[in-house]
């Protein structure tokens, strides 16, 4: 696999698709086996139910895709989307964090600028 797919979405995508090749695969080997039409059948169902439960899977991508808080990313500036707590950035894999206290060091300068003006 590539450095891309840290990214929560991008990961369950990437089941689900590869859900869908199995599925073929397992109803594409199904098709040498005629001579069995127990294994056949059986390899059909097995491949198909793979296939349902990857669309199954993609719905359910959409189900939590209301979840998720678009954030500009820090590290290539593309706009991502945010699973959780803690995501990584789509696009460059930057971990991405939307709790203040899990934010890195070399973040706070940033984030004090703000906040830094009023007297102490
Ligand atoms: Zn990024």
């Amino acid at each position: 696999m590539a450095s891309k797919g840290m990214n929560k979405i991008n990961r369950i995508r990437t089941f689900a698709l590869s859900l869908v090749f199995i599925g073929i695969l397992v109803m594409y080997i199904g098709i040498f086996f005629d001579s069995s039409p127990l294994i056949m059948t059986i390899s059909m169902i097995i491949g198909f139910v793979f296939v349902i439960s990857s669309s199954g899977i993609y719905f359910w991508i959409g189900m939590i895709s209301t979840n998720t808080v678009k954030v500009e990313c820090p590290g290539c500036g593309k706009v991502t989307k945010v699973l959780g707590r803690v995501d990584a950035c789509m696009y460059c894999d930057e971990p991405l964090t939307l709790d203040p206290e899990l934010e890195g060091k070399e973040l706070d300068s940033s984030y004090n600028r703000g906040s830094s003006r009023h007297k102490s």
